[in-house]
């Protein structure tokens, strides 16, 4: 059985965060906000490995009412995500992902953010994919006020 998933997230920059995408922290004067560390990328992975599972979203499994997520890693969630995957007998085909950032540049981080998340799920780093773009000025997320990730996944199940 072949399904797939959708996921999105957005999460806030402001000054006294780290800025942590794909599992990897980048220098910036800027960094999520979020009850974890604020990995949208990671969150919009997440999502979408649930959804292709059939199952509930991020915030029904690592709710920010836990004292256990507080500023955790988010790969923690794709190593209990992929642990679910191997309970349903599920596989992962591939993951898609864009992250929709102004600034900083994070194209250079992109192999090392594979490298991270590839190994969190147990992985070929070439199942995952990361693309980036900007949103050429336009709203929060043009305004760096943000940044937003969308990700797709492939999930093999069997019966
Ligand atoms: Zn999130």
């Amino acid at each position: 059985m072949i399904r797939t998933g959708i996921g999105y997230d957005v999460h806030k920059l402001a000054a006294g965060r780290k800025l942590v995408l794909g599992g990897v922290t980048i220098p910036f004067e800027l960094g999520l906000v979020g009850h974890s560390d604020g990995d949208v990328l990671i969150h919009a992975m997440a999502d979408a490995i649930l959804g292709a599972l059939g199952k509930r979203d991020i915030g029904f499994f690592f709710p920010n009412s836990d004292p256990r997520w507080k500023d955790i890693s988010s790969l923690v969630f794709l190593e209990r995500i992929s642990q679910m995957l191997s309970e349903e007998n599920g596989h992962i085909e591939n993951i898609d992902s864009v992250v929709i950032c102004e600034k900083p540049k994070i194209a250079p981080y992109i192999e090392e953010m594979k490298e991270k998340i590839a190994s969190s799920l147990g992985v070929d780093r070439s199942v995952v994919g990361i693309k980036a773009t900007t949103n050429e000025s336009l709203g929060f997320v043009g305004r760096a006020e943000g940044i937003a990730a969308f990700a797709t996944c492939l999930v093999r199940k069997a019966e």
